[in-house]
């Protein structure tokens, strides 16, 4: 199919039959004067005044608790960069889409017109009220970093910032996944990190939280390694500069086990995987294209295990297997935040989950034989039905073992049956 072919259906999918990706339904009775009565004046005062009484019962008679609002300001969407509030609305509508049909919550895609940090965090502070959760996309760094820090401090309901921890959590399963696979532990291997923007530090951070050691870590932005010697260095890069004289990525990867690319297209050349330790561990996710093409890392290392960000290749990390599971578990026992404990949960349960027999359905999806644990098979796949029943239930233990649930789950037999519904 043609570019302007493509090009031309994306946006009649997105025009026809309606403009847009979602629409409000109403979820009771309307069609008599009785049902009007209760729903608004003068039935609905009921529920306003119990409400008025105990503000918990919110969740009881309204549907903040199953609502995430999906906040953007159009500063760094997808890779089309700073392209405005308007133009990030398909984005986030298209994540409130997702939201709706892998885990059921109502997403309402909301888009600020303001790049300042105050105004952003006090104008979703505002309006928190009406949410059960916060997922916070596409909002440029370091910018993201405050607003999220700030917004999950001072509200008491679950903030994420999907492009950090999205990413983060599904490569982080895939990772442990691939170490499994490969023979090798986490807090020994040498890990190459290109790109040292939001997503990078995040997965970092959260690797490290698996074991991975900071000596063992090599993190490159667009002036190369991230030296404790160089100047002006952001809090974040700090984080990871190392003593190590080394400068390029030709250099850095030489022995190493495992390389992150989450920075842009094509850097990494045959050279320097052939150059890699054995069973060379390769997460090229720069989108659209990887630093290094899946067809030519192949073709250089038999032994290599690749992940990337993108769909026509095996070991997709996409973030869908994440948010919609995470939010889930979270509005489910009523969280008050996403923890490192929630987000920890939904990794082991995503790197368990790649390794138990596949339903014979998601190799039909998939146009797939026999998916198995392997090297072309280290996560799931987003259409796997076993994503609701497993993800929720284990962040949502995770919440109440940490103590951010507010209504823990008693029976998980309901709950886990009432998740298949
Ligand atoms: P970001 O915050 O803009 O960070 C980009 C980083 O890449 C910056 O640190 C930048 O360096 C660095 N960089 C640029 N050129 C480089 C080079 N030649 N060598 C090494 N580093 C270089 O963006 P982000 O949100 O973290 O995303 C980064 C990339 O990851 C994008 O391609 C994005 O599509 C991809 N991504 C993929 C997934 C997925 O597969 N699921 C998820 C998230 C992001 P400076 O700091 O010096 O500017
Ligand atoms: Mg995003």
């Amino acid at each position: 199919m043609s570019k302007e072919t493509k090009r031309r259906q994306a946006l009649i999918y997105h025009a026809k039959p309606q403009p847009g990706k979602i629409k409000v339904v109403p979820t009771k009775p309307y069609s008599t004067q009785r049902d009007l009565a209760l729903a608004y004046s003068p039935g609905v005062a009921e529920p306003c005044k119990e409400i008025h009484k105990d503000k918990d019962q919110v969740y009881k008679y309204t549907a903040k608790g199953n609502i995430v609002a999906v906040i953007s300001n159009g500063t760094a969407v997808l890779g089309l960069g700073d392209i405005g509030p308007e133009a990030s609305k398909p984005v986030m509508e298209g994540k409130c889409l997702l939201f709706k049909i892998f885990a059921d919550i109502d997403g309402i895609d909301i888009e600020l017109d303001t790049k300042d940090v105050d105004t952003f965090v006090e104008t979703v502070k505002t309006m928190a009220p009406t949410f059960g959760g916060i997922n916070l996309e596409d909002i440029k760094a370091p910018e993201a970093f405050e607003i999220e820090r700030r917004l999950k401090e001072e509200l008491d309901i679950p903030v994420m910032h999907d492009d950090q921890h999205g990413t983060a959590i599904i490569s982080a399963a895939a990772l442990l996944n691939a170490l499994e696979l490969a023979g090798k532990e986490i807090d020994k291997v040498r890990i190459v990190i290109s790109g040292a923007g939001a997503a990078a530090v995040s997965c970092t951070r959260l690797y490290k939280a698996f074991g991975a050691k900071g000596e063992n870590i090599l993190m490159l932005d667009s002036k190369g390694v991230i030296r404790k010697d160089r100047e002006n260095l952001t809090p974040e890069k700090q984080e990871f500069a190392t003593e190590m004289e080394l400068d390029t990525l030709d250099e850095a990867l030489v022995g190493a086990d495992v390389f992150i690319g989450l920075s842009v297209a094509d850097i990494m050349t045959a050279e320097m995987l052939e150059s890699m330790a054995d069973n060379p561990i390769v997460f090229a996710m720069a989108n659209p294209d990887p630093e290094i093409s899946y067809d030519l890392a192949i073709k250089t290392r038999k032994d290599i295990i690749m992940a990337t960000g993108r769909s026509d290749h095996p070991n997709q990390v996409n973030n869908v297997l994440g948010f919609p599971f995470i939010f889930r578990g979270a509005l489910d026992v009523r969280a008050t935040k996403i923890n490192e404990e929630m987000k920890m949960a939904a990794v082991k349960a995503l790197a368990n989950l790649a390794k138990q027999p596949v339903p014979e359905q998601v190799n039909i999806v998939y146009g797939e034989t026999r998916l198995a644990f392997s090297r072309d098979y280290i996560i799931p796949k987003p259409f796997d039905p076993r994503l609701i029943s497993e993800i929720p239930p284990a962040v949502a233990r995770a919440a109440m073992e940490s103590g951010v649930a507010k209504e823990p789950i008693t029976d998980w037999n309901r709950y886990e049956a009432e998740l298949l519904v």
